[in-house]
């Protein structure tokens, strides 16, 4: 791995002593993970032996899955502590405060530890205990019911964080139903998009140890994607030499540590990218053989200057293409985007020269930020890839790779066909370039009389709040006709668990099985979460037949939780539902849950039986005890690879599209003297241009490009007191809806107070630090406190969207280390005003320090007040808002939220109307290059 000797930092070391960055030095040697003894800290000053198993597992609190080892003590099988796995290549040992904090969430007195089932009215707050195999046999004949009368869209499985990376998407289609819904088109589908229009793959991957110039548009070595691998890595590129600039609307952490802060007015991004662009262009720091050999450019040229193609007597010139290109972007000088975004010129000029400067060692990165706050957000993807793509750092050394090249996702033993229906509640047809499924639209669909659900899972995932328009998910939770059985999987309770049918108690990280594989660095490795007490008790001699039995109470996991109902839907298999979860290794017997991954880890992952082997294992053992393991190190440059003589047999090369083919499709790009892979994108290059956009209605997005956002200075009146409310950063400490639950993390973090530049304190009548404003928005407002603080650029405000959590009962609901008490009223029809009755407070439990709890805040709760504002292509929610910003009315309450539902519908549609509907070419829904969760077969493309 490129990155695994520390450099030194000669500008960080003190007294002349060269600074690196150490491997961890005290870490128990695994041979020693089945009986490792440490002395008691708690029984000090008596030096008491505690024996412990250590089991490697990986992290769940956030996506970057970092390796965890859990500390299982050997007398009572409790789990002590969890630290870093140093073996892990992803995270090398060390965690964020939400690693460790996993302890917490195990422990939890708040948790919910059986099955348990709605006896009142939804919402009501009044369960009570049942089996699993009553939850089991009830979901069960729901769904089969569905299958049998082929309503095969009213089955819906609604994830938050996935955590694992395939097996659901395997569940769903052999059940045969279109039922994936995710959260990305809250989170990053905006960014997906903007990548993969230049290359299919949708996720970049940075190699920031390597780089020489890293460009954020994100508080990401804090907080962002990828938070604790990226942010060592980039602290390691930085002590290498490397040169940082943050793009951030605030003063973050990252930002901080910057060596240039650019803080342009929000939704102008796209504007100051196309500046360095322009800069590049014009100064002729591109990589000019990349560009050429890489890039559709041919086809960019045919678009802007068919008349330089005519002038050539029909031949596409790579410099007339470069002369078309510089004109295209002519506007975006520096001084422009001095004006439009409010960065000095010079340091556009400054840092366009540093991207120049490092040329393939251009490492970048934007995933959630400016991206999925706009309106046209997706092009601030387009934009910075944009830059990647000139300067050659594309799958280079330093640079941004594809994601794919730095992830690996095994098969498992069998695949079930693609469904054959296209759920609209997905994929409306208003949105046909939706990078994924229109998700926090749920509601508003199925209010639009597009449907309803027979049964509706909801996993990890807590929509009431997390999403915009909380009251109108709450509305539709409520409403048995549209949703007529509800289950929540889930942790811990939530804002949305309480209006459930049925709270289904999962696992934490330390808790269940999956696989995960993160782009984190240079390098492709897959981790093995797993239930540690299980296997500590399996290590013990006391084997289990389900995780239930060996998590506390009786959480259970996902995974077996699947099969066990899959197989309940059809126990006869004449559903053709159950041959799916037939054991690879017992014939016609139902597949357990080690049987699942010992046929991955014997037969899907390279090199994997080999290194077990040499230790005397069998794969699975391996992973059981390992935790993690590297497919293979050097990733760079994938798209470059020759065809194999196998693919180049039965090929035929179309030397004027340097394309390979074969059958009339084409497999691969002649490029560099060769016959090349390259990508999956309709050209097989990086897309310059876009014939897709233009076919689908888009011509004038063809190319990267700038869409003044909704927040966009023009839509704000700064004299009626109108902001850009920026409501999407996180705390490092937190996670967005699955820390409630960690005490350590919440007396971290507690607080999300209104940044306000003091200009624009000022400016609202000498607002001060902890004074109450109210910030309304199109549907309704919020009060919360004032931070009053130069962090922020004026004209903005901010507010992290990780707190403001609540319950409506004393007993039932969101945890109390995270939630105050709050009435729910219909203040008029539609118009709904959450008001807290009672702070966070002490209280008495199992756990002691539940009755020293000091903090009382939680924060305020803004997302119930947005509307839902879809991008008209991306379909990603454009988070940031426009709002007026006052001090607090003498009748407003800290904490007060109001919102008017009646308005919710009147906004969705105004979005709506901005989309360009499929039908696109051929009467399809979506382009079929274009990738999709849980893709159906052809056949559900075709519109009827
Ligand atoms: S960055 Fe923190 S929360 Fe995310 S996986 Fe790593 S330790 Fe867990």
């Amino acid at each position: 791995m490129s990155s695994s000797t520390p450099p030194a930092a000669p500008d960080l070391a003190p007294n002349g002593e060269p600074f690196r960055v150490t491997p961890l030095e005290n870490f128990p040697p695994p041979e020693k993970w089945d009986d490792w003894v440490e002395l008691d800290a708690k029984s000090w000053p008596r030096r008491v032996e505690k024996r412990y198993s250590l089991i490697p597992t990986i992290c769940f609190n956030c996506e970057a899955a970092c390796g965890l080892v859990a500390y299982v003590d050997k007398s009572d099988l409790s789990i002590r502590k969890l630290e870093g796995n140093p073996f892990h290549p992803g995270s090398r040992g060390r965690n964020c405060a939400k690693g460790p904090a996993t302890l917490n969430q195990i422990d939890d007195p708040e948790r919910v530890l059986h099955p348990m089932k709605r006896v009142g009215p939804r919402g009501s707050g009044k369960f009570e205990r049942v089996t699993w195999d009553h939850v089991l046999d009830t979901f069960a004949a729901q769904i089969r019911k569905a299958l049998v009368e082929g309503r095969r869209t009213e089955v819906m499985y609604h994830v938050g964080r996935p955590g694992h990376d395939g097996y659901m998407d395997r569940v769903l289609q052999a059940w045969g139903v279109d039922g994936h819904n995710s959260h990305t088109n809250v989170c990053s589908a905006a960014a997906r998009l903007g990548y993969a229009l230049w290359q299919t793959v949708d996720r970049p991957s940075p190699d920031h140890a390597n780089a020489k110039f890293i460009l954020l548009l994100s508080s990401h070595l804090e907080t962002g994607h990828y938070f604790n691998p990226h942010a060592q890595r980039i602290i390691e590129g930085k002590l290498a030499g490397a040169k940082l600039c943050a793009v951030d609307i605030r003063l973050s952490n990252t930002a901080a540590m910057a060596d240039w802060w650019l803080a342009p007015h929000p939704g102008s991004e796209a504007f100051l990218l196309l500046a360095f662009a322009k800069v590049l262009l014009d100064e002729g720091t591109i990589d000019r053989d990349f560009v050429e050999e890489w890039t559709n450019w041919p086809e960019a040229l045919q678009a802007l200057a068919p008349e330089r193609i005519a002038a050539a007597g029909g031949q596409a010139r790579f410099d007339d293409f470069l002369a078309a290109l510089r004109h295209h972007y002519a506007k975006y000088t520096p001084a422009a985007a001095e004006k439009e975004c409010g960065v000095a010129a010079a340091k556009v000029v400054e840092v366009a020269r540093e991207i120049g400067k490092a040329g393939r060692a251009f490492a970048s990165h934007v995933w959630r930020n400016a991206a999925s706050g706009n309106h046209g957000g997706w092009q601030v993807a387009r934009c910075l890839h944009f830059l990647s793509v000139l300067v050659g750092a594309v799958g280079a050394e330093g640079g941004t790779n594809l994601n794919t090249a730095d992830k690996f996702v095994p098969t498992p033993f069998a695949k079930p066909p693609p469904q054959k229906v296209w759920n609209e509640l997905l994929f409306p047809r208003e949105w046909p370039l939706s990078h994924h499924e229109l998700s926090y639209l749920l509601p508003h669909l199925l209010l639009d009389g597009r449907g309803k659900l027979a049964a509706y899972f909801t996993r990890v995932y807590n929509p009431v709040w997390t999403n915009p328009d909380g009251m109108v998910w709450e509305r539709v939770l409520r409403d048995e006709k549209l949703v007529e059985l509800h289950a929540a999987l889930t942790p811990v309770w939530s804002e949305t668990a309480q209006y459930a049918d049925y709270v289904l108690p999962m696992g934490v990280g330390a808790e269940r099985h999956d696989l995960m594989s993160q782009e984190t660095h240079a390098g492709r490795w897959i981790g093995f979460r797993q239930p540690v007490r299980r296997v500590a008790m399996e290590r013990a001699g006391k084997p289990v037949e389900w995780s239930w039995q060996a998590n506390p109470g009786e959480v259970w996991e996902e995974d077996e939780f699947w099969i066990a109902l899959s197989w309940r839907i059809d126990p006869d298999g004449a559903l053709g539902v159950r041959q799916w979860f037939e054991s690879p290794y017992r014939k016609g017997e139902r597949i357990t849950v080690d049987e699942y991954y010992r046929w991955i880890f014997e037969n899907s992952v390279p090199g994997l039986p080999e290194a077990a082997a040499k230790l005397g294992l069998a794969p699975l053992e391996y992973m059981r005890r390992h935790g993690c393991f590297e497919v293979k190190g050097s990733t760079y440059d994938t798209f470059k690879k020759p065809l194999a003589e196998k693919e180049r047999a039965g090929t035929s090369d179309d030397a004027a599209r340097r394309i390979v083919v074969k059958d009339g499709k084409p497999v691969g790009v002649l490029a560099e003297g060769a016959a090349r892979v390259g990508l999956a994108t309709p050209s097989r290059r990086f897309e310059v241009f876009s014939q897709t956009m233009v076919d689908w209605g888009w011509p004038e997005q063809a190319l990267p490009g700038y869409i003044e956002s909704h927040i966009h200075p023009k839509q704000l009146d700064p004299a009626r007191g109108d902001y850009a409310l920026v409501p999407i950063f996180r705390l490092p400490t937190l996670i967005h809806t699955r820390s409630a639950n960690a005490k350590w993390l919440y007396e971290l973090s507690n607080t999300n107070p209104v940044w306000i530049h003091p200009e624009d304190a000022q400016r609202l009548g000498g607002v001060q630090t902890q004074d109450l404003v109210r910030v309304s928005t199109r549907i309704g407002h919020f009060v919360n406190k004032a931070w009053v603080t130069e962090g922020v650029r004026p004209g903005v405000v901010a507010c992290s969207h990780h707190l403001g959590r609540w319950r409506l009962f004393e007993e039932v609901g969101t945890d109390r280390w995270a939630s105050a008490l709050v009435t729910r009223e219909e203040i008029a029809p539609g118009r709904i005003r959450i008001r807290r009755v009672k702070d966070i407070a002490p209280w008495k439990s199992s756990d002691r320090d539940s009755s020293r709890v000091w903090w009382t805040d939680g924060g305020v709760h803004q997302n119930l007040t947005f509307p839902v504002q879809p991008d008209p292509i991306s379909g990603m929610h454009c988070w940031h808002q426009r709002v007026h910003v006052e001090r607090a009315r003498p009748e407003d309450r800290y904490g007060d939220v109001e919102v008017d539902t009646n308005k919710s519908m009147e906004v969705f549609r105004e979005w709506m109307a901005l989309a360009r509907p499929a039908p696109g070419p051929d009467g399809l829904r979506r382009p079929l290059w274009f990738n999709r969760a849980v893709k159906p077969a052809l056949e559900a493309y075709r519109m009827t």
